[in-house]
Formats: C-alpha cells, sequence, structure tokens
C-alpha cells in the first residue's frame, strides 16, 4: 500500500489534562466535506511517530511506515467548519492515542476526507425532546449537536447528561454550563464517580449517569417525564455505561433505532472490551 500522505495540521492542542485532549485539525490542501453533528472521521499517523511519555511501552513494534487510524466524533460546529475539534482520550495501551497526544501545534496527521455515521439528529423528529448521555469522551458529538443546534436555533429541548471520574475529566464543563444558564430548553448535568477524590469538595452530583436517569433528577429539572412518546435518548461512550443504561431504557419502553426499525435509543460505542 502506498504511503498516505499527512493531509492535516493540528492548529491548536488544548490540554484539559495530561492524558485528554482537545485536537484542532485543519486539512491541507483540501476542502472540508460538509457533515452532520454526530458524525465521526479518523485520524491516522505513522508507527514512526513517537510515543507520548505516560503511555505503556509497546510490546510489539508497528511498521514505521504504516499510518495507524482510528474513528474520532467530530466535536466542533458543522457549520463554522473553520476546523475539525476532536476530544481524544489517552489509552496508555493503545496503538495511536499514545502518538496523537504527542502531537503539538503545527505537527501533521493523517485526517480522512469524509465524515460518517448514524449517530446524528436527523431522524428525530423536531417535536421530541433529546437527552444525550455520555462518558468520558462520548460526549464530544453532543458538542457538535449543541454547538450546532444552538447556532441555528434549538429545535428540540435538549439535556446533556455527562459522566466523569473527576471534575477536571469534563472537558467541557464550561461551555456547556455557559450555554444551560442561557437556554432555557437546555440542559446540563455533569455527574462524578470519584466525587470523594476532589480536591475542592464537589457541590454536584455523585455517581453514575444511570444514577440521574433512575432517581428523576431529569424530570424534576424539566418538569416532565421523559417517555418514549416524547423522548429520543442518545448513548455513546463505554459499553459499561451503554448497557446498563440500555436495560434500564428497555424497561421503561424505549427501543433502540435503527434505519429498519425505528426507537428511541441512539447508540455510539467507542470500543469494546476494557
Ligand atoms: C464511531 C467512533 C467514534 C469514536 N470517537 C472517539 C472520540 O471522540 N474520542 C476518543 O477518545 N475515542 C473515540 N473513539 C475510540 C477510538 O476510535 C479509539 O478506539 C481509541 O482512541 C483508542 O485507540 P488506541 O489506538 O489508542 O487504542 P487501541 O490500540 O485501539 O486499543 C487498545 C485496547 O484498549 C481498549 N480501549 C480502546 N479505547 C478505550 C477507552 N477509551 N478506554 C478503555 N479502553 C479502551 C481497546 O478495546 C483495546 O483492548 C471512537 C470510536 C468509534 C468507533
Amino acid at each position: 500500500m502506498a504511503v498516505k500522505e499527512l493531509n492535516a495540521i493540528v492548529s491548536q492542542r488544548i490540554e484539559v489534562t495530561p492524558e485528554l485532549v482537545k485536537l484542532r485539525v485543519i486539512p491541507q490542501g483540501w476542502e472540508l466535506p460538509d457533515f452532520k453533528p454526530g458524525q465521526y472521521g479518523v485520524l491516522g499517523l505513522p508507527g514512526s511517530t513517537p510515543r507520548y511519555p505516560s503511555a505503556d511501552v509497546e510490546e510489539n513494534t508497528p511498521d514505521p511506515d504504516k499510518i495507524i487510524m482510528r474513528a474520532y466524533s467530530v466535536a466542533s460546529s458543522s457549520v463554522a467548519k473553520e476546523y475539525i475539534e476532536f476530544y481524544i482520550g489517552l489509552v496508555r495501551a493503545g496503538s495511536l492515542t499514545p502518538r496523537l497526544l504527542s502531537l503539538k501545534r503545527g505537527d501533521k496527521v493523517w485526517m480522512g476526507s469524509k465524515f460518517k455515521g448514524m449517530f446524528t439528529l436527523s431522524e428525530v423528529p423536531s417535536e421530541f425532546n433529546v437527552v444525550l448521555i455520555a462518558t468520558g469522551t462520548g460526549v464530544a458529538p453532543y458538542i457538535s449537536m449543541i454547538r450546532t443546534e444552538l447556532a441555528e436555533g434549538v429545535r428540540h429541548r435538549f439535556a446533556v447528561i455527562h459522566g466523569a471520574y473527576h471534575s477536571d475529566d469534563l472537558g467541557y464543563n464550561d461551555e456547556l454550563s455557559t450555554l444551560a444558564a442561557a437556554n432555557n430548553n437546555f440542559t446540563y448535568l455533569p455527574v462524578l464517580s470519584h466525587a470523594h477524590e476532589e480536591v475542592v469538595p464537589w457541590k454536584g452530583h455523585e455517581g453514575f449517569v444511570q444514577k440521574l436517569w433512575t432517581d428523576g433528577t431529569l424530570e424534576k429539572k424539566w418538569e416532565v417525564k421523559p417517555t418514549p412518546e416524547n423522548t429520543h435518548v442518545f448513548l455513546c461512550g463505554s459499553p459499561l455505561m451503554i448497557k446498563p443504561m440500555t436495560e434500564i431504557l428497555n424497561k421503561e419502553g424505549f427501543k433502540k433505532h435503527s434505519k429498519r426499525e425505528h426507537g428511541q435509543i441512539h447508540t455510539e460505542q467507542f470500543f469494546v472490551k476494557l
């Protein structure tokens, strides 16, 4: 296979924590195609790219010329399109993230020229509420949806429920809190699983995202119970959240959405096994 040209450049590397970054990427010599909020692109780097210091040492050295590629949800607006923003967490034993996190502003990277995926708001009727539930970097596609929807005028009542270990892992906390304060039809509920480890006592929600659904926190906020008749639910990130959350929703009558069978649960699982 011919060696792929690194066809894009990192315009900004915003460090959320040492192992969690927002990378803004700009194509070099080609136009960004249209895409829908919620879709993903593909990033790649050759095996010769150095690994991030806190990553594990690789057992098998990859082919230095071969591009290692992985899917990443777009976090930036599909309207502005000044750059593509990705929100990426280090998987210490991984092949690509230890290389992606080593990138600095001005470094080259490979970015696929097509953005794909069905995890979008396209098939949500405009009269439905939308609950966007994520763990970790799974919030990325929702940032694109929220940035785009708010720029175009909100069609739905939205909520983002974002679960993380610690408060500094809530990479979009400031933006989402500000948007929630300014928009009556947007609710933001961050929840920490390791709140007891916070340096400054955490006054917000504790536990897992499932708890905020089952204990009626959202219902109280909205003063409306989310049901399959009025709400679509999006689940993104770890299988450890998607599986139990799907089971809870199924018991309440929510059904998985697919092209063939329309339902109210939309899922995007970032990885299979831990
Ligand atoms: C549609 C789609 C969109 C995605 N969007 C994002 C995104 O926006 N941000 C993002 O950071 N990742 C995202 N991912 C995950 C991403 O594609 C990579 O799988 C991830 O970055 C790990 O890549 P790696 O090469 O470093 O690890 P790999 O070498 O691929 O994996 C090494 C091992 O770690 C496991 N693993 C992979 N990811 C994780 C994880 N997060 N936590 C724990 N174990 C893991 C794998 O199952 C494997 O066993 C997305 C995946 C899909 C399918």
